[in-house]
């Protein structure tokens, strides 16, 4: 039987960029249900880092700590993990505002009138009286990220398995005895990083649920009449109705926001949540649609009061939950596991952690 010191559940971007951090520092096991990581949540995401997401919470200072590491090209890849694009937050009223962000100071934030806004992106309908530009937004490389995430943990020693879902796990001494579809593993820890499955696979093992709901969002690839549309940036309203950003030369990535609960399943993206996609879309912009290249959806999982989860089972000390992380599982992902490696490992966190503390992720607080 294989043994293991730490047992990860999930091979999506928060079980992978996890390992990365353990990997020799402990033996580490990642378990993944399907035949490939990434194939969920992690596959299927509009591959943004945005600074002005979740205001007011630590999972905005997880974002501004990870930028760095995305900066660096972290984990040890040599491909650029970030690429500039910026986002334009569209405003049809006087006086509407980012939030609590224009002065938090955090990042930049500029406001642009109607003529200002004409010129960074001609084409809009006539309801847009200006914009607030964050400038500092990004693509992120998230299948690059990912892979070198999973490349890091093997490097270092790590086991990565797929085609082993984790079937039940009992307490046996000190730590578990887990049976996989895969075959058993007796293992110190178990890290719950299994995305919309995390109440699951905390069920499986005998502990008590966090609360967790998956809610489906779609993404429409259109192709346009429009020119290069590789300058479109992010752009979103305020009314928080839809997104789009430029996707190669003659497309772009909408997303009607839709955040509807269901089951943790292989999401698959809805006719009626495709059609308003695409009329918000029509009534945003003059540009026409051409045609419905791709259609996704996945799932993005919420606890009751939206904040991400990261810590030692108060009731079970040898279950840790990696779970919650909603829209910003990737931009948040290179902070959050050190985060979550810091205190499997009892480390404190650090100055690259600054402005955090553990009790900001407690579960079940
Ligand atoms: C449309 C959309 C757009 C998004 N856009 C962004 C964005 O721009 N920026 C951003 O930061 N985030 C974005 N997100 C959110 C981001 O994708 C998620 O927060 C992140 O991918 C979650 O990663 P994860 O590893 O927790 O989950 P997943 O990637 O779903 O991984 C969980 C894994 O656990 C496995 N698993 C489940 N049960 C078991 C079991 N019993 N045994 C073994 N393995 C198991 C699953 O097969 C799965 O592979 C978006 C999400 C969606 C759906």
């Amino acid at each position: 039987m294989a043994i293991t010191d730490i047992l990860i559940v999930g091979g999506g971007i928060a079980g992978a960029s996890l390992a990365a951090r353990l990997a020799g520092e402990r033996k580490v096991t990642l378990i993944e249900a399907e035949d490939l990581c990434g194939r969920h949540s992690t596959g299927r995401s509009a591959a943004f880092w945005q600074a002005s997401l979740g205001a007011g919470t630590p999972e905005r200072t997880l974002s501004l700590l990870s930028k760095p590491f995305f900066d660096a090209n972290w984990p040890w890849g040599d491909v650029p993990l970030l690429r500039r694009r910026g986002t334009l937050h569209l405003i049809h009223e006087e006086g509407q505002r980012l939030r609590d962000i224009e002065s938090s100071g955090e990042f930049a934030l500029d406001y642009l009138d109607r003529a200002a806004l004409d010129a960074k992106l001609p084409g809009l309908r006539d309801q847009w009286i200006g914009a607030w530009w964050e400038p500092s937004c990004a693509d992120i490389e998230v299948a690059a990220f990912h892979a070198a995430c999973l490349a890091a943990a093997r490097r270092k020693g790590a086991a990565i398995r797929t085609d082993h879902q984790l079937r039940t796990a009992t307490r046996q001494g000190d730590g578990w005895r887990v049976e996989t579809s895969g075959g058993d593993i007796e293992a110190g820890i178990i890290v719950d990083a299994a995305g919309a499955w995390g109440d699951e696979v905390a069920a499986r093992c005998g502990v008590g649920a966090i609360g967790l709901t998956p809610k489906r969002r779609t993404v429409v690839q259109l192709r346009i009449g429009r020119g290069d549309c590789r300058d479109i940036p992010m752009v979103t309203d305020l009314h928080e109705s839809f997104y789009f950003k430029g996707e190669g030369e003659r497309s772009v990535w909408v997303c009607p926001l839709d955040e509807t609960p269901v089951e943790p399943c292989d999401a698959a993206p809805e006719e009626l949540d495709v059609a308003i996609a695409i009329d918000r879309f029509e009534k945003a912009v003059r540009w026409p649609v051409e045609a419905v290249e791709r259609k996704w959806a996945g799932l993005r999982t919420f606890t009751a009061d939206k904040r991400m989860r990261f810590g030692f089972d108060p009731d079970e000390p040898g279950f840790f939950w990696c779970v919650g992380q909603g829209g910003m599982g990737i931009q948040t992902a290179p902070a959050a596991s050190l985060l979550s490696a810091r205190l499997i490992l009892g480390q404190p966190l650090g100055d690259e952690l600054a402005g955090l503390s553990a009790n900001d992720f407690a579960p079940k607080a």
